[in-house]
């Protein structure tokens, strides 16, 4: 964490000014509603690794309500004593920042159990721009959030090298369909969609597979679609890496945006983009699994199954999942493209995060934090006998994969779209 931009009595009113704006009415209800009932206890993957009072939903938000009285409700301010809150400034933004980041994946499931409805989540999400405003926010996540925007005010530089990446990657496609026709397409105006991958060739290589095989109207994004200003809660940020995209797929006049298998930059992209900018995107947006469950029920792919016929296991990723409402569609494309899928238990909307959400996976200082967190995944997966975890998102994957080795599961980790370029006939 960095604490340099600001002095101390700038970081109160910042961070004053920051509630102020940013405690609405659902958040304010988040913070005011909780009795304390424990009924979400058992929902939280960091107390169900390691069942401690700290670990619960309850005592996290506990700790963030403190700072908030301490900064903004007059009662606090008054009576700081009364709520414990007589810590600086610096000691107060430092717990914040802790709590906020490290202790909450953000991941929605404990508001499932609570009868209230307590959006635990959305308090953490709160605190993580306080924090982040008053110079609070892990450095990390600062870089590369940094990194994404210093990549549009750098297009021309990083293009060159793209279009190379681009070739490299075309003859892979080649040389895995037998075809030199096979294309990855770049700047095709009027393609029917933009697909938007993550930095690494698994999230291009496959996908250009099937899109050549399904012969799709396509064309790459020079940009990725992972966004951590969102996980700092950098609004401004997150805004200006999303438009970058925008604006790419303005010019080409795209119909679509695809997302590759991403859980932050899909919901952020669907969900939150629209509210950002107050307005409709022109063009819809869309997750690969969904083109995939599309390309199955249209029979544009002919699929074995038995291709893959080691025991598959699907692990929801929360920000597609519980947040972002994919749910079957996953499921349809696996049972297609595997000859042996089994459910964790629970699944779906009470699926357990895995423990590296919401940022958590870059920090190094996390490491621990995070292994610990994941060992209710660990077990699920165990449970199920799989030999292969598919997931869509790349940091549940690295997460799962570092999961396998710390708790010898001996499963390798993938992505649907790998699996049914596979499956492929
Ligand atoms: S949002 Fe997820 S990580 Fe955060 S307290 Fe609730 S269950 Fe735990
Ligand atoms: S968040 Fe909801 S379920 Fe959890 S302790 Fe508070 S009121 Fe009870």
């Amino acid at each position: 964490m960095t604490s340099t931009a600001v002095t101390e009595q700038n970081k109160m009113d910042l961070a004053r000014e920051m509630l102020a704006k940013l405690v609405d009415r659902r958040v304010l209800a988040a913070l005011e509603v909780c009795v304390r009932c424990g009924i979400c206890t058992e929902s939280c993957h960091y107390y169900r690794s390691n069942p401690k009072l700290e670990h619960t939903p309850y005592y996290r938000a506990e700790q963030v309500r403190r700072v908030y009285r301490q900064f903004l409700d007059p009662v606090g301010r008054a009576f700081p004593g009364w709520f414990g809150a007589k810590a600086t400034a610096d000691e107060a933004l430092s717990k914040l920042a802790e709590t906020a980041f490290a202790s909450c994946t953000l991941c929605h499931r404990c508001t499932f159990e609570c009868p209230f409805g307590v959006e635990t989540a959305e308090i953490m999400r709160v605190m993580r721009s306080v924090a982040t405003a008053t110079g609070y926010g892990p450095e990390m996540l600062i870089e590369i959030a940094g990194a994404a925007i210093a990549k549009e005010e750098n297009a021309d530089l990083f293009r060159e090298i793209f279009l190379e990446q681009v070739k490299e990657l075309e003859k892979e496609v080649q040389d895995s369909l037998g075809s030199s026709k096979a294309k990855i397409p770049v700047d095709q105006k009027g393609a029917r969609f933009l697909y938007v991958p993550l930095a690494g060739a698994h999230t291009i290589i496959p996908q250009a597979i099937i899109f050549n095989v399904a012969k799709e109207s396509w064309t790459l994004s020079m940009f990725d679609t992972a966004n951590y200003a969102v996980f700092l809660g950098d609004a401004e940020k997150a805004k200006r890496i999303a438009m970058r995209i925008i604006k790419e797929a303005e010019a080409l006049k795209a119909q679509e945006m695809i997302i590759t298998e991403c859980g932050h930059g899909y919901t952020a992209m669907r969900w939150e983009a629209p509210k950002w900018f107050g307005r409709p995107l022109p063009f819809r947006v869309r997750n690969i699994i969904e083109v995939l469950d599309e390309y199955i029920r249209d029979g544009k792919l002919q699929l074995n199954p038995s291709t893959n016929g080691e025991p598959v296991t699907y692990h929801d990723s929360c920000n597609l999942g519980r947040k972002g409402g994919l749910l079957e569609e996953p499921r349809r494309v696996i049972k297609a493209v595997v000859g042996d899928f089994r459910e964790m238990t629970p699944n779906r909307l009470h699926s357990y995060c895995c423990g590296a959400g919401s940022g958590l996976v870059t920090a190094p200082e996390w490491t621990d934090i995070r292994l610990e967190a994941g060992k209710l995944k660990s077990d699920q997966i165990r449970q199920t006998g799989a030999k292969i975890v598919v997931t869509s998102c790349d940091n549940c994957r690295f997460q799962i994969g570092e999961l396998s080795e710390h708790y010898g599961l001996n499963t390798e980790v993938t992505s649907i779209s790998e699996l049914t370029a596979k499956a492929l006939v």
